[in-house]
């Protein structure tokens, strides 16, 4: 080989190494190899088509268009012998050697003609040729092997290009499983996943329509889920498959195949191939399909199917590795926002019934609520309505014990005693029911003024005392200077807590027993302290004492109202109320009144 030879292919290496289109490369080769033998009329590089014919791609300035030159090789003997042997031919006189196509030849004028086989990793990938328009080239040796040494030169750039344009499709791979992958670790619901899903799914397949399907173990059927179709509606694929197609898997060897051997399967021409069920297929116009099993921690759970409606698809090398990775991404990511959803759902359940029974309950704190008010109705009508005839009753007895009206015999000033007694009792009770009553439904009102504090308490001293005398009881009062003050206060009502806490001292002390009322002034309150040395309160009893209604022995005198009325009242006024107690010992009750309040 010529050194000139020699530096135009290393000229071709660095044209190589620097241009990574095919196109560009090919036609500095066919313009180097014209460049070299100067005899030829076409240098031309033809492409191997699908179909098996060669197409003329890149050729040398000359008068023909090189693309619409075909070479076909059942035509053409000379073709074939460089396709058989897969090494170049050299035809010097197209009159001796007859094999190339006559038509060709004739067409050309073709006198002389080498061929030389482009061979990319052990496969055929184009082929060179170069020859003249009439007039013989005669080649020597060594100009058909510097020619040779051209198109192996170009073979390797096109391996480059191939292995560059390799990479690159796989590094475009990886950056889209990378993309689904980040794409779907964001999503949250299952719809989401889903239409990231989709969207990879669809960018990976180039595929229009893809449907998934959930896999019932127990029925080992394949239920529709979700569908994204130009083609059809996923309401009408729904009800086909309800209806008119039930997917089990033990009556379609390819879902069979795909969900039991977790493996993602395509099918070119779904009729040419015996395992899918074929009128299945048919219902949805399915020529080709690619179904892969979706599998989360080592279980299929459903399938992806990407059908190619009407229309073949091709489904090249890696394509359905890829869609593979994807369906696997979604998977994991469907088959946790499906967990979600469903403990969601769960959780939603729970919260609905926590919400019925909420319901119910409002239903029966209002139904209380309206009991409680009717109840405090009765009571205010009642005591009310009993309160004018029992304080006519009472104003009778009052009259006739003081013998307004005539003298009384000893038994019946007796009778009419009791009745007094018993009539102010009940005249009491009413009192506090209606009180209790008015507290309830927030019409209690507090009427105020000056109170004279040392002459309230000498007055209710005064009220207890016939009570105080008859059980023999020793009264103590202990008012110091402090106290003796004006205070802001309803009388009538701290008279009645104050007789309140004396009667029950009364009544809870045996004969001869001791009470005492004491009051002082601590810093800006009153505080008034009643007690006794009576049977005192049981500790487990105390905490309920001042609770409406409630009686330690549950004794018939009294409501077991006093206490609570007591404490309201007391609040009411800005103070409030304790004890101390011991059972046997007796007990204590302090109050404190706010020295100046604002009432
Ligand atoms: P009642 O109208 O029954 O007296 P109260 O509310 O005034 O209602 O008192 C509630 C209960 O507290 C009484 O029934 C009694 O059991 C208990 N109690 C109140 N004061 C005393 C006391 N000084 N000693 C013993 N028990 C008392």
């Amino acid at each position: 080989m010529e050194l000139k030879s020699f530096k135009k292919l290393f000229q071709m290496t660095k044209v190589i190494n620097s241009q990574f289109e095919l196109s560009e490369i090919l036609q500095v080769f066919v313009d180097a190899i014209a460049a070299e033998i100067t005899q030829a009329d076409l240098v031309g590089f033809f492409l191997e088509q699908p179909d098996g014919t060669f197409k003329g791609y890149k050729g040398n300035k000359m008068p023909v268009d090189i693309t619409e030159l075909l070479i076909e090789p059942s035509k053409d003997a000379f073709v074939r012998d460089i396709l058989a042997t897969g090494s170049s031919d050299y035809i010097a006189d197209t009159n001796v050697d007859t094999r190339l196509d006559a038509e060709k030849k004739n067409l050309l004028k073709i006198k002389s003609i080498l061929g030389i086989p482009v061979i990319v990793n052990d496969n055929i990938f184009g082929l060179v040729f170069v020859h003249d328009f009439g007039k013989p080239m005669n080649l020597t040796q060594e100009q058909i092997e510097v020619t040779e040494a051209f198109v192996n030169m170009a073979s390797v750039a096109i391996r480059n290009i191939q292995m560059f344009d390799h990479t690159q499709q796989l590094l475009e791979k990886q950056q889209l499983l990378l993309d689904a992958t980040n794409a779907m670790s964001k999503t949250l619901s299952v719809r989401d996943v889903l239409e990231t899903s989709f969207h990879f799914l669809q960018r990976a397949s180039g595929a229009e329509d893809i449907g998934i399907h959930l896999f019932n173990e127990i029925e080992r059927t394949l239920e529709p889920f979700y569908l994204s179709s130009v083609n059809v509606k996923e309401e009408e694929w729904k009800r086909k498959h309800r209806d008119e197609i039930k997917l089990k898997i033990d009556d379609d060897r390819l879902l069979y195949e795909v969900i039991t051997e977790k493996k993602a399967i395509a099918v070119p021409d779904v009729y040419a191939d015996p395992r899918p069920k074929h009128s299945a297929l048919a219902k949805f116009d399915i020529r080709s399909i690619m179904v892969i099993p979706l599998v989360a921690k080592g279980n299929v759970f459903g399938i992806i199917v990407i059908p190619s409606i009407y229309k073949r698809a091709v489904y090249e090398e890696g394509k359905i590795e890829f869609c593979k990775s994807i369906a696997d991404v979604t998977a994991t990511a469907l088959s946790n926002a499906m967990h979600t959803e469903n403990l969601d759902h769960s959780v939603n359940e729970r919260s609905m019934e926590l919400q019925q029974a909420n319901f119910k309950l409002e239903g029966l704190v209002k139904e209380l609520e309206y009991l409680n008010e009717l109840k405090n109705d009765f009571i205010a009508t009642l005591s009310h309505e009993l309160r004018t005839p029992i304080t006519a009753v009472k104003g009778t007895v009052d009259i006739l014990r003081k013998e307004v009206i005539g003298g009384l015999n000893e038994a019946q000033r007796n009778l009419l005693d009791t009745a007094g007694k018993s009539i102010e009792r009940l005249l009491n009770q009413v009192n506090e029911l209606l009180d209790f009553a008015k507290m309830e439904t927030g019409k209690f009102e507090l009427s105020c003024s000056d109170v004279d504090f040392k002459e309230l308490i000498t007055e209710a001293e005064h009220i207890v005392q016939s009570l105080i005398n008859k059980k023999k009881l020793e009264l103590t009062v202990e008012v110091d200077p402090s106290a003796e003050t004006v205070l802001r206060a309803d009388r009538e009502r701290i008279l009645q807590i104050l007789l309140n806490l004396l009667s029950n001292s009364i009544k809870f002390t045996p004969q001869r027993g001791k009470i005492t009322i004491k009051a002082y002034s601590s810093g800006d309150a009153l505080t008034i302290e009643v007690g006794d040395n009576g049977i005192g309160i049981p500790i487990e009893k105390q905490k309920h004492i001042f609770t409406k209604f409630y009686q330690v022995n549950n004794q018939i005198n009294g409501t077991g109202l006093g206490l609570a009325i007591s404490k309201q009242l007391i609040e009411m006024h800005g103070g409030r109320i304790w004890f101390e107690s011991s059972e046997g010992q007796g007990s204590t009750f302090k109050f404190t009144l706010p020295k100046r309040g604002n009432l």
